[in-house]
Protein backbone atom coordinates (compact mmCIF):
# COMPACT_ATOMS: atom_id res chain seq x y z
CA UNK A 1 0.00 0.00 0.00
CA UNK A 2 1.68 3.46 -0.42
CA UNK A 3 0.77 6.87 0.45
CA UNK A 4 1.76 8.73 -2.32
CA UNK A 5 -1.02 9.64 -4.73
CA UNK A 6 0.98 10.57 -8.23
CA UNK A 7 0.34 7.82 -9.95
CA UNK A 8 -3.33 4.93 -10.41
CA UNK A 9 -3.10 2.96 -7.45
CA UNK A 10 -3.61 0.21 -9.95
CA UNK A 11 -0.17 0.79 -10.83
CA UNK A 12 2.09 -1.38 -9.13
CA UNK A 13 5.93 0.45 -9.15
CA UNK A 14 8.65 -1.25 -8.60
CA UNK A 15 11.88 0.82 -6.32
CA UNK A 16 14.44 3.17 -8.42
CA UNK A 17 18.08 1.99 -6.07
CA UNK A 18 20.52 2.98 -8.11
CA UNK A 19 21.10 5.09 -11.56
CA UNK A 20 24.55 4.29 -13.55
CA UNK A 21 25.48 6.25 -17.14
CA UNK A 22 22.53 5.53 -19.02
CA UNK A 23 20.98 2.74 -16.90
CA UNK A 24 18.99 2.52 -13.63
CA UNK A 25 18.90 -0.17 -11.23
CA UNK A 26 15.86 -1.54 -9.42
CA UNK A 27 15.23 -2.76 -5.64
CA UNK A 28 15.87 -6.32 -7.68
CA UNK A 29 19.05 -5.46 -9.40
CA UNK A 30 17.42 -5.18 -12.89
CA UNK A 31 18.70 -3.27 -15.43
CA UNK A 32 16.84 -0.22 -17.37
CA UNK A 33 18.48 1.56 -20.47
CA UNK A 34 16.72 5.19 -19.67
CA UNK A 35 16.17 5.76 -23.30
CA UNK A 36 14.11 8.78 -22.67
CA UNK A 37 15.69 10.12 -19.73
CA UNK A 38 12.41 9.75 -17.64
CA UNK A 39 10.29 12.48 -19.70
CA UNK A 40 13.56 14.35 -21.50
CA UNK A 41 15.11 15.16 -18.36
CA UNK A 42 18.29 12.86 -17.91
CA UNK A 43 20.58 14.10 -20.37
CA UNK A 44 23.51 13.29 -18.84
CA UNK A 45 22.49 9.89 -17.78
CA UNK A 46 22.84 8.99 -13.57
CA UNK A 47 25.56 8.99 -10.59
CA UNK A 48 27.80 12.03 -13.06
CA UNK A 49 30.81 12.27 -10.83
CA UNK A 50 31.59 15.66 -11.82
CA UNK A 51 27.78 16.50 -10.70
CA UNK A 52 27.50 14.81 -7.48
CA UNK A 53 30.98 16.76 -7.11
CA UNK A 54 29.28 20.14 -6.81
CA UNK A 55 26.23 19.56 -5.00
CA UNK A 56 28.29 18.00 -2.40
CA UNK A 57 30.39 21.62 -2.69
CA UNK A 58 27.27 23.50 -2.89
CA UNK A 59 25.85 22.07 -0.15
CA UNK A 60 29.09 22.09 2.26
CA UNK A 61 29.29 26.15 1.48
CA UNK A 62 25.45 26.94 1.28
CA UNK A 63 22.51 25.10 0.62
CA UNK A 64 19.92 27.44 0.09
CA UNK A 65 19.40 31.42 0.54
CA UNK A 66 16.07 33.57 0.09
CA UNK A 67 16.27 35.22 -2.93
CA UNK A 68 14.76 38.84 -1.63
CA UNK A 69 18.01 38.35 1.08
CA UNK A 70 20.65 37.27 -0.97
CA UNK A 71 22.04 36.12 -4.64
CA UNK A 72 24.88 32.99 -4.86
CA UNK A 73 27.94 32.78 -7.11
CA UNK A 74 26.10 29.17 -7.91
CA UNK A 75 22.99 31.58 -9.49
CA UNK A 76 24.98 34.67 -11.07
CA UNK A 77 27.27 32.65 -12.62
CA UNK A 78 24.56 30.31 -14.46
CA UNK A 79 22.65 33.14 -15.32
CA UNK A 80 25.88 34.67 -17.25
CA UNK A 81 26.47 31.22 -18.89
CA UNK A 82 22.50 30.94 -20.17
CA UNK A 83 23.04 34.87 -21.02
CA UNK A 84 25.53 34.11 -23.21
CA UNK A 85 24.69 31.49 -25.25
CA UNK A 86 21.04 32.23 -25.22
CA UNK A 87 19.94 33.71 -28.85
CA UNK A 88 18.50 37.02 -29.82
CA UNK A 89 18.66 39.77 -26.97
CA UNK A 90 17.52 37.20 -24.45
CA UNK A 91 19.70 38.62 -21.46
CA UNK A 92 17.54 38.56 -18.36
CA UNK A 93 17.18 35.13 -16.84
CA UNK A 94 15.15 34.32 -13.94
CA UNK A 95 15.03 30.88 -11.95
CA UNK A 96 12.13 28.83 -10.80
CA UNK A 97 12.11 24.86 -10.16
CA UNK A 98 10.45 23.28 -12.88
CA UNK A 99 8.73 23.45 -16.39
CA UNK A 100 5.10 24.39 -15.50
CA UNK A 101 6.27 27.70 -13.43
CA UNK A 102 8.86 28.30 -16.29
CA UNK A 103 5.75 28.83 -18.66
CA UNK A 104 3.56 30.58 -15.94
CA UNK A 105 6.15 32.87 -15.31
CA UNK A 106 6.25 33.43 -18.90
CA UNK A 107 2.91 34.10 -19.58
CA UNK A 108 2.53 36.72 -16.42
CA UNK A 109 5.58 38.76 -17.66
CA UNK A 110 4.27 38.74 -21.07
CA UNK A 111 1.21 40.61 -19.55
CA UNK A 112 3.33 42.97 -17.04
CA UNK A 113 5.01 43.73 -19.81
CA UNK A 114 2.34 44.80 -21.68
CA UNK A 115 0.65 47.10 -18.84
CA UNK A 116 4.15 48.68 -17.88
CA UNK A 117 4.32 49.87 -22.09
CA UNK A 118 0.64 51.51 -22.06
CA UNK A 119 -0.71 48.87 -24.11
CA UNK A 120 -3.33 47.20 -20.88
CA UNK A 121 -5.75 45.84 -23.28
CA UNK A 122 -3.26 43.36 -24.44
CA UNK A 123 -3.73 39.72 -22.24
CA UNK A 124 -5.23 37.38 -24.95
CA UNK A 125 -2.77 34.58 -25.77
CA UNK A 126 -2.87 32.27 -28.37
CA UNK A 127 -1.13 28.50 -28.45
CA UNK A 128 -1.44 25.66 -30.65
CA UNK A 129 -3.79 22.37 -30.43
CA UNK A 130 -1.36 18.89 -29.55
CA UNK A 131 0.72 21.15 -27.32
CA UNK A 132 1.72 20.92 -23.78
CA UNK A 133 3.34 23.52 -21.52
CA UNK A 134 2.34 22.41 -18.18
CA UNK A 135 0.03 20.82 -15.38
CA UNK A 136 -0.16 24.67 -12.66
CA UNK A 137 -3.66 26.37 -14.05
CA UNK A 138 -1.79 29.16 -16.18
CA UNK A 139 -0.01 26.80 -18.18
CA UNK A 140 -2.66 24.35 -18.31
CA UNK A 141 -5.02 27.22 -19.89
CA UNK A 142 -2.74 27.84 -22.84
CA UNK A 143 -2.25 24.50 -23.36
CA UNK A 144 -4.08 22.83 -26.26
CA UNK A 145 -4.78 19.11 -24.70
CA UNK A 146 -8.23 18.75 -24.21
CA UNK A 147 -7.87 15.57 -22.20
CA UNK A 148 -5.69 16.92 -19.55
CA UNK A 149 -7.71 20.47 -19.69
CA UNK A 150 -11.48 18.80 -19.89
CA UNK A 151 -11.85 18.58 -16.16
CA UNK A 152 -10.41 21.89 -14.99
CA UNK A 153 -12.40 24.00 -17.74
CA UNK A 154 -14.06 26.52 -15.81
CA UNK A 155 -11.26 27.10 -13.05
CA UNK A 156 -9.17 27.84 -16.63
CA UNK A 157 -8.33 31.43 -17.99
CA UNK A 158 -9.55 31.48 -22.17
CA UNK A 159 -7.15 31.07 -24.53
CA UNK A 160 -7.02 30.33 -28.39
CA UNK A 161 -5.53 27.49 -30.45
CA UNK A 162 -4.25 27.28 -34.12
CA UNK A 163 -2.92 24.47 -35.92
CA UNK A 164 -0.05 22.48 -34.70
CA UNK A 165 3.06 22.47 -37.72
CA UNK A 166 2.00 18.44 -38.18
CA UNK A 167 3.59 17.70 -41.85
CA UNK A 168 3.36 14.04 -41.26
CA UNK A 169 -0.29 14.50 -40.80
CA UNK A 170 -1.12 17.93 -42.28
CA UNK A 171 1.40 19.04 -45.34
CA UNK A 172 -1.14 18.28 -48.26
CA UNK A 173 0.05 15.87 -50.85
CA UNK A 174 2.32 18.23 -53.51
CA UNK A 175 2.41 21.01 -50.99
CA UNK A 176 5.96 22.32 -50.33
CA UNK A 177 7.56 23.20 -46.79
CA UNK A 178 7.41 26.90 -48.07
CA UNK A 179 3.94 26.71 -48.91
CA UNK A 180 2.74 25.08 -45.52
CA UNK A 181 4.50 26.88 -43.43
CA UNK A 182 3.16 29.90 -44.73
CA UNK A 183 -0.10 28.56 -44.57
CA UNK A 184 0.09 27.83 -40.90
CA UNK A 185 1.48 31.47 -40.47
CA UNK A 186 -1.50 32.85 -42.46
CA UNK A 187 -3.63 31.20 -39.79
CA UNK A 188 -1.89 32.19 -37.20
CA UNK A 189 -2.37 35.75 -38.62
CA UNK A 190 -5.97 35.40 -39.27
CA UNK A 191 -6.10 34.50 -35.43
CA UNK A 192 -4.59 37.47 -34.57
CA UNK A 193 -6.77 39.45 -36.65
CA UNK A 194 -9.92 37.96 -35.64
CA UNK A 195 -9.26 38.33 -31.70
CA UNK A 196 -7.66 42.15 -32.50
CA UNK A 197 -4.20 42.44 -32.90
CA UNK A 198 -4.16 45.20 -30.14
CA UNK A 199 -5.56 42.48 -27.79
CA UNK A 200 -2.96 39.99 -28.26
CA UNK A 201 -0.25 39.42 -25.77
CA UNK A 202 1.87 36.28 -27.11
CA UNK A 203 1.57 33.56 -29.03
CA UNK A 204 3.51 30.38 -27.46
CA UNK A 205 4.17 27.21 -29.00
CA UNK A 206 7.17 24.38 -28.31
CA UNK A 207 9.88 24.49 -30.84
CA UNK A 208 9.66 20.68 -31.33
CA UNK A 209 6.60 19.28 -29.38
CA UNK A 210 7.58 16.78 -26.95
CA UNK A 211 4.54 15.10 -25.03
CA UNK A 212 1.49 15.25 -26.82
CA UNK A 213 2.93 14.56 -30.37
CA UNK A 214 6.47 13.17 -30.72
CA UNK A 215 9.34 15.15 -31.43
CA UNK A 216 7.31 16.91 -33.77
CA UNK A 217 9.77 19.35 -35.54
CA UNK A 218 8.35 22.26 -37.32
CA UNK A 219 9.50 22.72 -41.05
CA UNK A 220 11.93 24.57 -42.53
CA UNK A 221 11.14 28.51 -42.27
CA UNK A 222 7.47 27.86 -39.62
CA UNK A 223 9.05 29.68 -37.04
CA UNK A 224 10.76 32.45 -39.08
CA UNK A 225 6.81 33.73 -40.46
CA UNK A 226 5.55 32.85 -37.46
CA UNK A 227 8.31 35.48 -35.89
CA UNK A 228 7.25 38.12 -39.03
CA UNK A 229 3.17 37.51 -38.06
CA UNK A 230 4.19 38.14 -34.22
CA UNK A 231 6.46 41.12 -35.06
CA UNK A 232 3.51 42.85 -37.24
CA UNK A 233 1.15 42.51 -34.51
CA UNK A 234 3.21 43.79 -31.91
CA UNK A 235 2.64 40.31 -30.49
CA UNK A 236 5.31 38.30 -28.53
CA UNK A 237 6.75 35.48 -29.33
CA UNK A 238 7.40 32.62 -26.22
CA UNK A 239 8.88 29.73 -27.09
CA UNK A 240 8.79 26.42 -24.62
CA UNK A 241 11.96 24.90 -24.86
CA UNK A 242 11.21 22.84 -21.23
CA UNK A 243 11.73 19.82 -23.32
CA UNK A 244 13.00 20.78 -26.56
CA UNK A 245 15.88 22.73 -24.94
CA UNK A 246 19.00 22.51 -23.28
CA UNK A 247 20.76 20.47 -25.94
CA UNK A 248 18.58 17.83 -26.85
CA UNK A 249 18.20 18.69 -30.31
CA UNK A 250 21.90 19.15 -30.83
CA UNK A 251 21.75 23.07 -30.24
CA UNK A 252 21.78 24.28 -26.69
CA UNK A 253 18.40 26.19 -27.80
CA UNK A 254 16.70 24.26 -30.31
CA UNK A 255 15.72 27.87 -32.29
CA UNK A 256 19.03 28.19 -33.26
CA UNK A 257 18.51 25.68 -35.80
CA UNK A 258 15.31 27.82 -37.20
CA UNK A 259 17.47 30.81 -36.75
CA UNK A 260 14.88 32.37 -34.72
CA UNK A 261 14.75 34.24 -31.44
CA UNK A 262 12.13 34.47 -29.41
CA UNK A 263 11.02 37.18 -26.88
CA UNK A 264 10.90 34.98 -24.00
CA UNK A 265 12.26 31.48 -24.08
CA UNK A 266 10.81 28.66 -20.63
CA UNK A 267 13.64 26.02 -20.39
CA UNK A 268 13.57 22.86 -17.71
CA UNK A 269 14.28 19.28 -17.67
CA UNK A 270 17.98 19.02 -19.46
CA UNK A 271 18.71 22.32 -17.62
CA UNK A 272 19.56 20.50 -14.36
CA UNK A 273 19.57 17.23 -16.28
CA UNK A 274 17.29 15.54 -13.31
CA UNK A 275 20.02 16.42 -10.48
CA UNK A 276 18.24 18.82 -8.95
CA UNK A 277 14.58 20.49 -10.01
CA UNK A 278 14.97 23.50 -11.68
CA UNK A 279 13.85 25.69 -14.76
CA UNK A 280 14.11 29.14 -16.03
CA UNK A 281 12.70 31.45 -18.00
CA UNK A 282 14.92 34.06 -19.88
CA UNK A 283 13.59 37.15 -21.27
CA UNK A 284 14.45 40.28 -24.15
CA UNK A 285 16.31 43.39 -23.16
CA UNK A 286 13.08 44.81 -24.41
CA UNK A 287 10.62 43.61 -21.85
CA UNK A 288 13.18 43.78 -18.66
CA UNK A 289 14.12 47.26 -19.86
CA UNK A 290 10.27 48.13 -20.11
CA UNK A 291 9.91 46.73 -16.71
CA UNK A 292 12.90 48.21 -15.27
CA UNK A 293 11.54 51.48 -16.22
CA UNK A 294 8.08 51.21 -15.33
CA UNK A 295 7.11 49.64 -12.05
CA UNK A 296 10.47 48.31 -11.29
CA UNK A 297 10.52 44.97 -11.12
CA UNK A 298 8.59 41.64 -12.35
CA UNK A 299 5.96 41.04 -9.64
CA UNK A 300 6.22 37.63 -9.14
CA UNK A 301 8.12 35.07 -7.26
CA UNK A 302 8.67 31.39 -5.68
CA UNK A 303 9.80 30.58 -2.78
CA UNK A 304 12.73 28.51 -4.69
CA UNK A 305 13.92 30.65 -6.91
CA UNK A 306 17.66 30.75 -8.09
CA UNK A 307 17.98 27.52 -4.89
CA UNK A 308 21.57 27.74 -4.92
CA UNK A 309 22.04 23.81 -5.00
CA UNK A 310 19.94 23.76 -7.71
CA UNK A 311 21.76 26.11 -9.78
CA UNK A 312 25.44 24.75 -8.85
CA UNK A 313 24.10 21.70 -9.91
CA UNK A 314 22.76 23.10 -12.90
CA UNK A 315 25.67 24.65 -13.91
CA UNK A 316 28.07 21.98 -13.65
CA UNK A 317 25.59 19.75 -15.67
CA UNK A 318 26.14 22.81 -18.43
CA UNK A 319 29.81 23.01 -17.90
CA UNK A 320 29.86 19.43 -18.72
CA UNK A 321 27.90 19.55 -21.71
CA UNK A 322 30.19 22.36 -23.06
CA UNK A 323 33.86 20.51 -22.04
CA UNK A 324 32.77 17.08 -22.98
CA UNK A 325 31.14 18.57 -26.50
CA UNK A 326 28.19 16.54 -26.02
CA UNK A 327 26.31 18.50 -28.22
CA UNK A 328 27.82 17.17 -30.96
CA UNK A 329 27.40 13.50 -29.91
CA UNK A 330 23.57 14.72 -29.73
CA UNK A 331 23.38 15.25 -33.90
CA UNK A 332 24.98 12.17 -34.59
CA UNK A 333 23.85 9.81 -32.04
CA UNK A 334 20.50 11.30 -33.17
CA UNK A 335 21.39 10.71 -37.19
CA UNK A 336 21.87 7.08 -36.14
CA UNK A 337 18.99 6.69 -33.92
CA UNK A 338 16.51 8.28 -36.57
CA UNK A 339 18.51 5.61 -39.43
CA UNK A 340 18.64 2.42 -37.11
CA UNK A 341 14.95 2.45 -36.48
CA UNK A 342 13.52 3.39 -39.72
CA UNK A 343 15.56 0.36 -40.64
CA UNK A 344 14.34 -1.97 -37.94
CA UNK A 345 10.64 -0.93 -38.05
CA UNK A 346 10.56 -0.35 -42.05
CA UNK A 347 8.45 -3.99 -42.02
CA UNK A 348 5.65 -3.03 -39.33
CA UNK A 349 2.66 -2.54 -41.24
CA UNK A 350 1.88 0.05 -37.91
CA UNK A 351 5.17 2.50 -37.94
CA UNK A 352 4.04 5.37 -39.51
CA UNK A 353 6.54 7.61 -38.98
CA UNK A 354 9.77 8.44 -37.33
CA UNK A 355 10.88 11.76 -36.59
CA UNK A 356 12.93 14.21 -35.00
CA UNK A 357 16.20 16.61 -33.88
CA UNK A 358 18.74 15.66 -32.53
CA UNK A 359 18.15 12.70 -29.51
CA UNK A 360 14.18 13.77 -29.01
CA UNK A 361 12.67 11.01 -31.34
CA UNK A 362 9.08 10.51 -31.88
CA UNK A 363 7.93 6.97 -33.21
CA UNK A 364 4.16 7.55 -34.62
CA UNK A 365 2.08 4.50 -34.90
CA UNK A 366 -0.61 4.13 -37.09
CA UNK A 367 -3.47 1.81 -38.21
CA UNK A 368 -2.51 1.90 -41.59
CA UNK A 369 0.57 3.33 -43.05
CA UNK A 370 -1.22 4.31 -46.79
CA UNK A 371 -4.29 6.39 -44.98
CA UNK A 372 -2.46 6.95 -41.90
CA UNK A 373 -5.69 6.21 -39.55
CA UNK A 374 -5.04 5.88 -35.88
CA UNK A 375 -4.92 2.64 -33.59
CA UNK A 376 -8.02 1.63 -31.83
CA UNK A 377 -7.61 3.30 -28.57
CA UNK A 378 -9.29 0.29 -26.97
CA UNK A 379 -5.80 -1.68 -27.80
CA UNK A 380 -4.26 0.96 -25.27
CA UNK A 381 -1.22 0.78 -27.28
CA UNK A 382 0.85 3.24 -25.29
CA UNK A 383 0.54 1.49 -21.76
CA UNK A 384 1.24 -1.74 -23.06
CA UNK A 385 4.72 -0.49 -25.18
CA UNK A 386 5.56 1.42 -21.65
CA UNK A 387 5.02 -2.08 -19.92
CA UNK A 388 6.66 -4.27 -22.70
CA UNK A 389 9.68 -1.66 -22.49
CA UNK A 390 10.19 -2.07 -18.95
CA UNK A 391 9.92 -5.51 -19.00
CA UNK A 392 12.91 -5.80 -22.30
CA UNK A 393 15.04 -3.34 -19.74
CA UNK A 394 14.09 -0.24 -21.49
CA UNK A 395 12.57 3.11 -20.16
CA UNK A 396 10.85 5.13 -23.22
CA UNK A 397 7.76 7.57 -22.93
CA UNK A 398 4.69 6.44 -24.77
CA UNK A 399 1.66 8.26 -25.15
CA UNK A 400 -1.65 8.00 -26.22
CA UNK A 401 -5.13 10.18 -25.68
CA UNK A 402 -7.56 11.95 -27.31
CA UNK A 403 -6.40 15.32 -28.77
CA UNK A 404 -8.92 17.22 -30.59
CA UNK A 405 -11.19 14.12 -31.70
CA UNK A 406 -7.66 12.34 -33.02
CA UNK A 407 -6.46 9.53 -30.81
CA UNK A 408 -2.55 9.69 -31.14
CA UNK A 409 -0.46 6.65 -30.35
CA UNK A 410 3.05 7.54 -30.12
CA UNK A 411 6.76 6.95 -28.13
CA UNK A 412 9.08 9.50 -27.33
CA UNK A 413 12.66 8.48 -27.26
CA UNK A 414 15.00 11.09 -25.41
CA UNK A 415 18.42 8.64 -24.71
CA UNK A 416 21.49 10.83 -22.97
CA UNK A 417 23.25 12.47 -24.50
CA UNK A 418 26.45 10.69 -23.37
CA UNK A 419 25.14 7.32 -25.43
CA UNK A 420 27.51 5.82 -27.51
CA UNK A 421 27.07 4.27 -30.85
CA UNK A 422 26.43 0.83 -29.14
CA UNK A 423 23.83 2.06 -26.12
CA UNK A 424 21.83 3.32 -29.40
CA UNK A 425 22.07 0.47 -31.09
CA UNK A 426 21.04 -1.82 -27.86
CA UNK A 427 17.98 0.63 -27.42
CA UNK A 428 16.80 0.19 -30.77
CA UNK A 429 17.01 -3.63 -30.56
CA UNK A 430 15.26 -3.44 -27.25
CA UNK A 431 12.54 -0.59 -28.55
CA UNK A 432 11.95 -2.93 -31.84
CA UNK A 433 11.62 -6.01 -30.07
CA UNK A 434 9.14 -4.17 -27.26
CA UNK A 435 7.01 -2.63 -30.80
CA UNK A 436 6.55 -5.99 -32.75
CA UNK A 437 5.47 -8.35 -29.30
CA UNK A 438 2.63 -5.16 -28.23
CA UNK A 439 1.54 -3.74 -31.93
CA UNK A 440 0.92 -7.52 -33.49
CA UNK A 441 1.86 -7.34 -37.36
CA UNK A 442 -2.06 -7.29 -38.85
N1 LIG B 1 6.34 22.43 -21.26
C1 LIG B 1 6.70 21.34 -21.95
C2 LIG B 1 6.97 21.46 -23.41
C3 LIG B 1 6.81 20.11 -21.30
O1 LIG B 1 7.17 19.02 -22.00
C4 LIG B 1 6.57 20.03 -19.91
C5 LIG B 1 6.71 18.72 -19.15
N2 LIG B 1 6.48 17.57 -19.86
C6 LIG B 1 6.19 21.20 -19.23
C7 LIG B 1 6.10 22.38 -19.93
C8 LIG B 1 5.93 21.17 -17.76
O2 LIG B 1 7.10 20.97 -17.06
P1 LIG B 1 7.09 20.39 -15.57
O3 LIG B 1 6.51 19.02 -15.64
O4 LIG B 1 8.54 20.43 -15.17
O5 LIG B 1 6.27 21.31 -14.74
Amino acid sequence: MTHIFHRNPRQQLDFAVRGEGIRLFDQHGKAYIDASGGAAVSCLGHGHPDIIEAIKRQLDQIAYAHSSFFTTQAAEELADFLQQRAPGDLNHVYFVSGGSEAVEASLKLARQYFVEAGQPERSLFIARRQSYHGNTLGALAIGGNAWRREKFLPLLVPAHHVSPCYPYRDQQAGETAEHYAQRLADELDAKIRELGPEKVAAFLAETVVGATAGALAPVGGYLQRIREVCDRHGVLLILDEVMSGMGRTGHLFACEEDGVAPDIIAIAKGLGAGYQPIGAMIASSRIYDTIVAGSGFFQHGHTYMGHATACAASLAVQRVIERDQLLDNVLARGEQLRGELRQALAAHPNVGDVRGRGLFVGVEFVKDKESKEVLDPALQVHVKLKKQGMANGLMMYPMGGTIDGVHGNHALLAPPFISTPEDISEIVARFSDAVRQTIPIA
